[in-house]
């Protein structure tokens, strides 16, 4: 069984909040992690409603600084330092980071300390674990801006028949094939595909607040589930232009040349006030679809 990776949208809206949807962020829940992706204003709350405790958080990823993504950040550093959170909070987020989090912090009174390191980040790897990697892309919107991707490493699945068949008894030796490692048994060379399988690694993306452009398909290649911003609807497609930003034919796009397996939508206008105009455009162009709602959860 594979381990339960699962996003809650926790705000779906562009610029302007609306009645239905809160400011942007999403939580990527996975084994002990719980990775924040934004931190629109309002998220905090948005929490409290989905169940989510404060200082579970592990990690916050920012896309970007335009205040749809970030207000909500003083408030819930300041409610961790009041929690007592424990350990060190990881934030990363485009050039620039590290001034605008000083500055924040100069900005507002906070009474208690919280332990927390920033990293600047633009293209590459920027975590690794024995089970998942996150690399972040540059994008291009009108201020610094990055999306990421998150993927986790391929498992070697070890078939006890297989095992037997080749007489492989030895636990070091198991161990070895497990880790990815071929082994020599009777002046044989045993490979780990020959007594199990490879299970493919699941991989998300990330592209919040872009034009479109090259690392959109980075982030998106083949991937099981790519989050998208779709601003505006294609009719729109000069404002998007204007402002940096896809339509949903644009995300789309994006999905169907990068072998994407699922999207999801999010970042709507406050123009859009229900989504299924939006999910049923998005469908002409891609099966897969769903537009995103506060609280929606998906299973990856
Ligand atoms: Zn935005
Ligand atoms: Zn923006």
């Amino acid at each position: 069984m594979a381990v339960k990776l699962t996003l809650t949208f926790l705000g779906t809206s562009a610029m302007v909040p609306t009645k239905e949807r809160n400011h942007q962020s999403i939580l990527l829940s996975y084994k002990t992690e719980n990775i924040l992706i934004d931190c629109g204003e309002g998220t905090q709350r948005q929490m409290r409603i989905a169940g989510i405790k404060p200082n579970s958080i592990t990690k916050i990823l920012i896309s970007h600084w335009h205040g749809d993504h970030v207000l909500g950040l003083p408030g819930l550093l300041q409610t961790l330092a009041v929690n007592g959170y424990e350990k060190t909070l990881r934030i990363y987020g485009p050039k620039g980071t590290k001034q605008r989090i000083k500055w924040m912090l100069k900005a507002f009174e906070f009474t208690r300390r919280l332990n927390f390191k920033v990293k600047e980040v633009s293209n590459g790897t920027i975590f690794k674990s024995e089970d998942f990697r996150i690399e972040s892309y540059k994008l291009e919107h009108k201020v610094p801006c990055v999306g990421y991707r998150f993927v986790e490493n391929d498992k070697i699945r070890i078939l006890p028949e297989k095992l037997k068949k080749f007489g492989i008894k030895q636990s070091p030796l198991v161990g070895k094939l497990q880790s990815g490692k071929s082994v020599i048994i009777n002046h044989k060379r045993i490979k780990p595909e020959d007594v199990g399988f490879i299970e493919k690694g699941r991989i998300i993306g990330f592209v919040l607040d872009t034009g479109l452009c090259e690392n959109c398909l980075r982030i998106a290649e083949n991937a099981d589930l790519l989050v998208s911003e779709a601003t505006f609807k294609t009719e729109l497609s000069d404002k998007a232009y204007e402002y940096s930003h896809l339509t949903i034919k644009d995300a789309a796009y994006i999905a169907t040349r990068a072998n994407v397996k699922k999207l999801v939508i999010t970042h709507f206008s406050q123009r859009y006030k229900s989504t299924n105009e939006i999910e049923r455009e998005a469908k002409e162009y891609f099966n897969n679809v769903k537009a995103a709602y506060d609280f929606l959860k998906v299973r990856v």
